[in-house]
């Protein structure tokens, strides 16, 4: 299954939520860059400065880490993509990809969302520094301020790209590169859109309804 949106659109949400309830295994290629970032690693240190600019990293790059990880979950019930593909090369690749490996695309889903809700859903988000659970200032606070309510930890982060300024670009990179691969699923009439305006429950209502509908 494949989650597109805007960054800020609850992509990462409603993929932790289709895991828990459905046994998928999500793959979000942010996250497997943050990681690399983190780790120092030649991939990492190539691909942080056009993350904090807000830009896209090389399609080949990114094309090699989801296929390498698609490899790793061979065994998993499913997958969901979170954040891939963003640009239509990716796009083509995946496709090429699935079909040497024997795989099919069950679902896409577009979620909308205005870009001022997403400059606001961005702007104050953070997650647990251990568990990774997602919060917000105002829209999604820990039950005891300062205390995760999945693990307990008291720290937390904040990524480095989540601020008005690079979201401007994160947005602008989606209009340009990865909006007009919308057009090339729904020509297959693989592409369902939602409406990603509402509280996390009700957007995954909406997603539940397409996964359960087959
Ligand atoms: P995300 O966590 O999906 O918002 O991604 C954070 C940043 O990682 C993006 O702004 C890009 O710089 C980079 N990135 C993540 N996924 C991709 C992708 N599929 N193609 C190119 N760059 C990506």
């Amino acid at each position: 299954m494949i989650l597109l949106g805007p960054p800020g659109a609850g992509k990462g949400t409603q993929a932790e939520y289709l895991v828990d309830m459905y046994g998928l295994v999500q793959l979000s290629t942010g996250e497997m860059l943050r990681a690399e970032v983190k780790s120092g690693s030649e991939l990492g240190k190539k691909a942080k400065e056009l993350m904090d600019a807000g830009s896209l990293v090389p399609d080949d790059l990114i094309i090699d880490m989801i296929s390498g990880q698609i490899d790793q979950h061979k065994e998993a019930k499913g997958v969901i993509l979170d954040g891939f593909p963003r640009t239509t090369a990716q796009a083509e690749a995946l496709d090429e990809m699935l079909g040497d490996k024997g795989l099919n695309i069950d679902h896409v889903i577009q979620m909308e969302v205005d870009e001022d809700a997403v400059v606001e859903r961005i702007s104050g988000r953070f997650s647990c520094s251990d568990c990774g659970a997602g919060y917000h200032d105002s829209l999604n606070k820990t039950e005891i301020d300062g205390v995760c309510d999945k693990c307990g930890s008291t720290e937390f982060t904040r990524r480095a790209d989540d601020n008005a300024e690079t979201v401007r670009s994160r947005l602008k990179a989606y209009r340009e590169q990865t909006a007009p691969i919308l057009p090339y699923y729904e020509k297959r009439g693989s592409l369902d859109t939602i409406n990603g305006i509402g509280s996390m429950e009700e957007v995954f209502d909406r997603i539940k309804e397409i996964v359960e509908g087959g």
